[in-house]
């Protein structure tokens, strides 16, 4: 496949044991030609509901249009600002835009996660959401986000793409919000074989109007209410995810004792150049990625791990508030210092649940190596 000795992630070897399972599942869904929505749709939202401690899911097509979705279906219009962050993957202010709606960024902490203290400061009359992410799979402040939302009248909708099964205070990710919103796509976890998203919400008014957007705005089958969007799971990535949800606490504990093992290994050096990510009592991480923070030269630490076939990669190298496609916002370099410092700094290690033990190893050996000891 290529030529790591340590992949950044394999997907091949995570989606094994799903094999036997497609055999027998494909040929009945064939015979009944259901493949958008149905049976197998509301099995899979009966089930992610269950594990992510919502009364309700709602499957789509993306986690893009997951948070399109419920920002809409919480109120937000064209014209409006919603509050986020610049360090995520794209889509989540490509969801805002989408919507006709202006993203506008908040800076983070060292932790990588939105600094509530600073989200005030950008709230404006046109202010309607916020709309955090849990990157990394490690929890932002719900409570703290939660209070702020409500204290400003704002919608909540949590982007836990890179979350399922992270916890902070006891609370699960996606369930202190109005809504969560997770992308299913083959890299996260749980990962469909394909394009695929779920909104966990506990209104019940929210998922049923959430069912109608996704659907054409169709509330029966000849009747379209408002205009809506073609944004349905469609059924066989409903039932390849249901495999996936089965496993799904089991590797995020493997992916933390990956993590736990990296942590030794950074923490036993001692010069502290290279810092592993924070963990906090209150919260159960999801370790989606491992990313460290390289104080000084991380692309030339990048490049010794590339030579000792590592797989370590930058997520994401380009702030949004600085890509070409959001030159309209008028936000230059020096706009968000923390998470322009941080995009200079981070390194992610390969961190998959279904890392060998000699990979793990591969990789603590190849850090020793280049780094400096204490
Ligand atoms: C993957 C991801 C998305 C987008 O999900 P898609 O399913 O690719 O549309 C949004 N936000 C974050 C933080 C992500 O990691």
């Amino acid at each position: 496949m290529s030529g790591w000795r340590v992949p950044p992630v394999d997907l091949a070897r995570e989606n094994e044991h799903v094999v036997e399972y497609l055999r027998a599942l494909l040929a009945p869904m064939l015979g009944r030609g259901e493949f958008i929505l149905g049976d197998a749709v509301g099995a899979f939202e009966e089930e992610f509901a269950r594990r992510s401690g919502a009364t309700e899911a709602v499957g789509v097509s993306s986690g893009t249009d997951a948070i399109a979705l419920a920002l809409r279906g919480l109120g937000v219009e064209s014209g409006d600002e919603v509050v986020t962050v610049a360090n995520s993957f794209v889509a989540t202010a490509g969801a805002i835009v989408q919507l006709g709606a202006t993203p506008v960024f908040c800076d983070v902490g060292d932790d990588e996660l939105i600094d509530v203290d600073q989200l005030e400061a950008h709230i404006t009359r046109r202010t309607t959401a916020v709309v955090p992410v849990h990157l990394r799979g490690r929890p932002a402040d719900l409570i703290g986000l939660r209070s702020v939302a409500d204290r400003h009248g704002l919608a909540m909708v949590e982007d836990c793409s890179q979350a399922f099964l992270a916890e902070r205070s006891g609370h699960q990710v996606g369930t202190v919000g109005h809504a969560g919103c997770f992308s299913l796509h083959p890299l996260k976890n749980p990962g469909a074989m394909g394009d695929a998203g779920v909104v966990i919400t506990s209104d019940a008014t929210l998922a049923a109007r959430l069912r109608v957007l996704r659907n054409h705005g169709l509330v029966d089958r000849d009747t379209c209410a408002e205009w809506g969007s073609n944004a349905r799971l469609d059924a066989v990535q409903a039932a390849l995810l249901m495999p996936k949800l089965e496993v799904a606490s089991q590797r995020r504990d493997r992916r933390a004792t990956v993590a736990a093992e990296y942590r030794a290994v950074l923490e036993g050096l001692g010069d502290g150049s290279v810092v592993p990510p924070p963990v906090r009592a209150e919260a159960v991480e999801a370790w989606y990625s491992f990313v460290v923070r390289v104080r000084d030269s991380r692309d030339a630490l990048l490049a010794a791990l590339h030579q000792r076939g590592i797989g370590a990669l930058v997520h994401y190298p380009v702030p949004i508030h600085l890509q070409p496609a959001a030159r309209g916002l008028g936000l230059g370099l020096g706009a968000l210092p923390t998470t322009e410092r941080l995009a200079g700094e981070i390194l992610t290690l390969p961190c998959f649940s279904t890392m060998t033990d000699d990979e793990v190893q591969m990789v603590a050996d190849a850090l020793l190596e280049v780094l400096p000891s204490a």
